[in-house]
């Protein structure tokens, strides 16, 4: 039998952990002849009572385990955790606000059955989004794939499959601050994607502030990509050569017709214009100069609290 790790990281879900094992359970029941499934819960510093309710689960049931991290590590860590746990031979990952139908696990499995490496969803359309996340999201990934010249998939979130060896990679890549979406893409293998529709999450509301997004956006961005460097060197360039043949001009105009006092707001206007530019540049060289100090301090991703075993355990080790 194949053992396939159900990956859940939950931050604050207390209300739907239970109607998301129980989906789960609905769903996978007619493969459970085939695979062997364990639900792991990655509780991310939750302060409500997310572990209490797992641990109850994992009273109740057989199939159920527990991560309890030290504090609230944000999503991307949460999902290594899960990753570095898994043992199986696939990891799926899902968000536990059932935003993410379950139903479509099992096709995921059939087009890892036919060799696919990593099966990720897409969503078609996003329900309960607003106006302005779903067009600054789509602005974002169109700014990114340009950026980087490599595709991003937009509307693939981190509802997938990934095979052993995805995950073996995945689990080398050791960077504190990560863009799950852009390693993903880097690590290769064979993709394929399947649709889906997203739902409303089912309680609670989203952990995603615009504070957050535009967080993760910089990140994103920084850690895929190096091209705002490049991006801000040509500029100086353009801006260097431009203000050479002006130079030229200014110094043949002085000569011929002598110079003026005149000329203040122009000279005012470039030299704020060129140290708004300075600054900018230096900001995007000082971004990424604290993602080397960051990375430099080789920390571990994580530590964890706790961890609860589901009573099968050792069936999914075997
Ligand atoms: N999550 C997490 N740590 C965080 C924020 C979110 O583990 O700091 C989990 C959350 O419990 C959920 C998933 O990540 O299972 C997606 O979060 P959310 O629904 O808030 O994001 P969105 O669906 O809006 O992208
Ligand atoms: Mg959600």
């Amino acid at each position: 039998m194949k053992k396939i790790l159900i990956s859940i990281p939950a931050y604050n879900e207390e209300e739907n952990i239970r109607p998301l094992y129980e989906k789960l359970k609905d769903t996978l029941l007619p493969l459970s002849q085939e695979y062997l499934f364990e639900y792991l819960f990655i509780n991310d510093g939750s302060s409500d009572a997310t572990v209490s309710i797992v641990s109850s689960l994992i009273d109740k049931t057989n199939d159920v385990s527990l991560i309890d991290l030290s504090r609230n590590y944000g999503k991307e860590i949460a999902m290594a955790a899960g990753f570095d746990y898994s043992t199986h031979d696939a990891v799926i990952t899902i968000d536990a606000d059932l935003q993410h139908p379950p139903s479509l696990i099992p096709e995921m499995l059939k087009l890892w059955d036919l060799g696919y490496e990593d099966v990720y969803a897409k969503r078609k359309q996003r329900k309960g989004e607003s106006y302005l996340k779903k067009s600054t999201s789509k602005v974002f990934y169109k700014l990114l794939e340009t950026m980087s010249n490599s595709p991003v998939n937009p509307d693939a979130g981190d509802f997938r499959l990934l095979d052993r060896k995805a995950v073996d990679a995945l689990k080398q890549l050791r960077e504190t601050q990560r863009y799950t979406k852009g390693l993903y893409n880097w690590i290769g293998f064979k993709k394929i994607s399947i649709e889906f529709d997203a739902e409303e999450r089912l309680y609670g509301d989203s952990k995603w502030s615009y504070k957050s997004l535009i967080k993760l956006a910089v990140e994103g961005i920084t850690s895929y990509t190096t091209a705002p460097l490049r991006i801000s060197m040509y500029f100086g360039f353009i801006v260097s050569a431009i203000t050479f043949i002006y130079m030229i001009y200014v110094l043949i105009k002085t000569l011929i017709f002598g110079s003026d006092t005149s000329g203040f707001p122009s000279l005012m206007i470039v030299m704020l214009f060129l140290g708004g530019c300075q600054l900018i540049s230096i900001g995007i060289v000082g971004e990424y100069l604290s993602r080397i100090f960051i990375e430099s301090k080789r920390r571990p991703l994580y530590f964890i609290e706790e961890i609860k075993k589901a009573k099968i355990e050792n069936k999914y080790r075997e």
